[in-house]
């Protein structure tokens, strides 16, 4: 048994850590209280730089333009983005994970030349649209509807919180593809650029963190797309598409969580060495020591959950799936408890706007919300020990 990285992983994390650092950690304050013009503005330039260091392309194939290194790579490069702007974190992997990963797992070879070589470059920026006001983890509920009509089809629905909606140029759009009654339900992905007809973006949605990642829904009107827009060229996939998709975005989730936790950590131990109450430093009152201790040890489990979900999936392993489920489920909670124990530590000093705690505490609840809630990964763990439990 070995928990050393590679030398290679340990050369892509710290790249990618200088990079992150210098370029990114100073722009992440101004992205959190930008306009909604300034903050698309702002997140063009971020994907643009992040292109450079080659980290949009992290999980392309070669011969579309991108580096195909493996999910360890993946994690520890994203936990380094998400330390110092989980904004840019979330904005990136929208475009280069979420957009991406299905055209190059389902993808048609003209469909993978179109789009992935300019994700991979920043020259593109892309979206998954499947929430919708009344579908949210239950997917099969999705009213967005695509139809048959001549060599096309003609879609109608809206999405309502779509990361990038606001600066994207194309998206993959989930829609049900049959609704008659009596039919099994069929669903697919479609590839819908942004100036396609009856295609709207609604108006930037203000969250509560994450403030610097572009956010809007969408409107589809009789939007006709050619039979070319559909994901693969085969109806009826689009649910298995979609459903593998986020389960490995489970995995980049938890990367994001940790990284969070490691600013949380620095942050807060920071303040606990500097921070003087009653003559000591606050670290030393043991009410504080511990919030530390717990903290560390929750995001040390952390990390190694996501690295052995990644590394899980590098080797081809067939429990992968429920191990990224358990990575997210532990480390989104973890991180919950991280960012208060880190609020804490601060005190009245964090709560206030612009301490840069408070920002990663609106930050953090996001993951235990993002693609299949903590809820939804009891459901699924929970399900996978019972269907695979044989009496002794
Ligand atoms: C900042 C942000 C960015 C997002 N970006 C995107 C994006 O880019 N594209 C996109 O399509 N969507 C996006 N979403 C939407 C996100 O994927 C959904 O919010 C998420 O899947 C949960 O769905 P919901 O909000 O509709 O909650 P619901 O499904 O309504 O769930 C509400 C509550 O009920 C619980 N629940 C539901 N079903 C069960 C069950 N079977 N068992 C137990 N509990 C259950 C849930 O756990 C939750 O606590 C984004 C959301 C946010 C906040």
């Amino acid at each position: 048994m070995d928990f050393e990285l590679s030398s290679n992983h340990k050369e892509l994390q710290q790249r990618m850590r200088d990079f992150f650092q210098k370029e990114i950690a100073a722009r992440a304050a101004r992205l959190d209280a930008s306009s909604p013009q300034e903050r698309q503005d702002i997140m063009r330039d971020n994907l643009k730089m992040l292109s450079q260091v080659g980290y949009l392309g992290l999980g392309i194939e070669k011969e579309y333009g991108g580096s195909a290194t493996d999910f360890v790579s993946q994690c520890v490069s994203g936990e380094e983005l998400a330390r110092v702007c989980a904004s840019t974190f979330v904005s990136a992997r929208a475009s280069a994970f979420l957009f991406a990963y299905p055209i190059q797992s389902f993808g048609t070879d003209s469909q993978k030349k179109t789009f992935l070589p300019d994700i991979a470059k920043g020259n593109k920026i892309g979206a998954l649209a499947y929430s919708e006001p009344e579908a949210g983890s239950d997917m099969e509920a999705v009213q967005c509807i695509a139809e048959r009509k001549n060599n096309g089809w003609v879609i109608n629905g809206t999405k309502d919180i779509v990361v990038n909606g606001p600066i994207a140029g194309s998206f993959l759009v989930f829609a049900r593809t049959s609704n008659n009654a009596g039919d099994m339900p069929s669903f697919g992905l479609f590839l819908i650029d942004r100036d396609t007809p009856g295609l709207e973006v609604g108006e930037s949605l203000e969250t509560l963190g994450l403030k610097g990642a572009p956010v809007a829904g969408l409107n589809l009107k009789d939007c006709l797309v050619s039979d070319e827009a559909l994901l693969g060229g085969r109806p009826g996939e689009g649910k298995s598409q979609l459903e593998e998709t986020l389960e490995k975005g489970r995995l980049s989730l938890s990367a994001m969580a940790v990284g969070l936790g490691v600013a949380c950590m620095e942050m807060a131990t920071e303040r606990a060495k500097k921070r003087v109450a009653f003559g000591k430093q606050i670290g030393r009152f043991q009410e504080i020591g511990f919030k530390l201790s717990d903290m560390f040890t929750d995001n040390d489990l952390g990390r190694m959950l996501t690295l052995r979900a990644a590394w899980a999936y590098d080797n081809k392993e067939p429990e992968a799936g429920i191990l990224a489920s358990c990575a997210k489920l532990f480390t989104s909670e973890a991180l919950t408890r991280i960012a208060n124990n880190a609020m804490q530590v601060f005190a009245g000093h964090g709560y206030v706007r612009g301490s840069g705690i408070e920002r990663i505490f609106r930050d953090a609840r996001f993951v235990e919300i993002a693609e299949g809630t903590t809820e939804l990964q009891r459901v699924i763990i929970a399900k996978s020990e019972l269907d695979k439990y044989q009496p002794h």
